[in-house]
């Protein structure tokens, strides 16, 4: 286990050292290790309040968007996302996607994808590192943890403790406000499915379906599980993103890297080394990187699999140069390429050279060509999306033959096929549209139960935000083999229509 010791540095402060821990520095490692508890110090500086904001952010908008309310009308719900699956529908503000639409979604599945691609290209794992639902909820457990039990020390040290009841008190706490958070974790989720403030009451006053029960409690159960005990085993292990990332990242990508051209040979005497004229780097080997990393590593052993680049370990060594008076930087954001650069600089003209060297990272860097490729493609399906949103029409029209009998000859001699013919009306009003027979001369049709309407075409109201289903018979006078024909759907209030394809049979010739 780590243990903290001090040291006086060259630069005259006290810092505080932290012996690694065995296991993780460890270079061999069993494949069936048992999990070493990790205990990640508490950090200071800019990575770490970037990742407090998104953190806010994410579960700001993960809480609280089932509350928000959208008015779409008397005859829709007005919650402003929400997955209907009674009616097969997804509300998003004023989009309104039906299943016969679920291509939008796969085309926002298919961006969130290039998007992840392009984001891995720029900035390595920063989805990892900062919104991933695994590290979110995992910092929040962990914060509550510290809050409760102290920071890395503490715990460790009431880890080893034996049971007291302050330890009793400690643990409790932090489980039950940890059981809390997953509660309401799970509890968030159903109401993205259902009107959120009558599931709320439905829920309590357990009249909710019994679906709603047991989600929650699944969704407990991971969040508890996942973010309380598994944590970084849950990215080690479980998900498969770390070992795409790799075909990800090339050399001009940002990762979180150890300058080891500038910390090596690192020291934890720095004065000493100085007065004895040893050349000795600017790592002074206080472990102040190791202790703060969630996922347990020494980001100076190199890259691994188990990095998310969430940067911790950038602000811990930050701090660290400022305390012993060395420019910052030692642990950076840096592109492969540039830190080949500088590590080549400080083998030929020294490392005081090479740190001296302007860094290279810039706009050539992040626009290369796949990267553009990336983004040309993303925006590509996203402009598309937007434009075929905006300029969709609001109804639809199914045809489905009948094919048992296909055709049936009446007394006069005439034919007659049957249609199932839905329309769709995906408005929030009554609809009264006009169906009408297209390319196939001298027929007439009718619906079952509007008879009078016998004729080329007829009127049929559809209720707001419905399907409605008819049986229609179209009859032709005489009719051989197969002829293609159209019914073709109107709106006459705002002119727009649709139209269907279908067949009409008749007996061979
Ligand atoms: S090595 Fe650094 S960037 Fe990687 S997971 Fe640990 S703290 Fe985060
Ligand atoms: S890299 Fe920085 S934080 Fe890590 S041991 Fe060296 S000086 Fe300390």
């Amino acid at each position: 286990m780590a243990k903290m010791n001090q040291d006086t540095y060259a630069g005259g402060g006290v810092v505080d050292q932290i012996e690694a821990d065995p296991v993780n520095s460890s270079t061999e490692r069993s494949l069936y290790e048992a999990r070493v508890k990790i205990f990640p110090a508490k950090v200071t500086g800019a990575f770490r309040r970037l990742k407090w904001w998104i953190m806010a952010v994410t579960l700001g908008i993960y809480w609280l968007t089932p509350w928000v309310r959208w008015d779409r009308g008397p005859n829709a719900p007005d919650q402003a996302v929400l997955v209907d699956l009674a009616n097969r529908r997804f509300y998003f503000f004023s989009i309104e996607i039906w299943p016969q639409e679920f291509y939008y979604v796969a085309g926002l599945l298919i961006m969130a994808g290039i998007g992840l691609f392009l984001i891995t290209s720029v900035v390595g794992r920063a989805w990892c590192g900062y919104t991933c639902p695994q590290t979110v909820w995992t910092d929040l457990y962990m914060a509550v943890e510290r809050w409760i039990e102290g920071d890395r020390n503490a715990r460790m040290r009431l880890e080893k403790a034996p049971w007291s009841f302050s330890k009793l008190r400690k643990r409790v706490s932090v489980h039950a406000i940890w059981l809390l958070i997953a509660v309401a974790t799970g509890g968030a989720w159903i109401f993205y499915f259902a009107d959120a403030p009558s599931l709320a009451i439905a829920f309590v006053t357990g009249q909710a379906p019994a679906v709603a029960y047991v989600t929650v409690g699944i969704l407990t159960f991971t969040t508890y599980v996942f973010a309380g005990f598994m944590r970084e085993q849950v990215c080690t292990y479980m998900c498969p993103w770390p070992r795409i990332q790799g075909a990800m990242l090339d050399e001009d990508s940002l990762i979180v890297t150890y300058n080891d051209w500038r910390g090596e040979p690192r020291s934890r005497h720095q004065k000493r080394a100085a007065q004895e004229g040893l050349d000795v780097g600017d790592c002074v080997d206080c472990n102040a990187c190791v202790a703060v990393c969630p996922m347990g590593i020494d980001i100076r052993d190199g890259q691994q699999l188990e990095c998310i680049t969430c940067a911790l370990c950038i602000d811990a060594c930050n701090n660290v140069m400022d305390k012993v008076d060395k420019p910052r930087g030692l642990i950076s954001y840096t592109t492969l390429s540039d830190y080949e650069a500088h590590a080549a600089t400080a083998a030929k003209n020294g490392r005081e050279a090479a740190k001296n060297e302007q860094r290279r990272v810039s706009i050539s860097h992040i626009a290369r060509p796949r990267t553009i490729i990336y983004t040309a493609l993303w925006s590509f399906i996203g402009i598309a999306m937007l434009v075929t949103l905006t300029m969709r029409d609001r109804l639809d029209i199914n045809v489905l033959l009948e094919r048992n009998p296909l055709f049936v000859t009446l007394s006069d001699g005439s034919i007659r096929n049957t249609y199932t013919v839905k329309l769709l009306n995906m408005q929030p009003e009554l609809k009264t549209f006009s169906v009408e027979l297209e390319g196939l001369p001298e027929a007439t049709m009718w619906f079952q139960g509007g008879e009078e309407q016998r004729g080329t075409s007829f009127e049929a109201a559809v209720q707001p935000d419905r399907v409605r289903e008819l049986r229609v018979f179209v009859v032709k006078p005489e009719a051989t083999g197969t002829e293609n024909f159209r019914f073709v759907l109107t709106d006459e209030g705002s002119g727009a229509a649709d139209t269907a394809e279908a067949q009409f049979h008749g007996p061979q010739q």
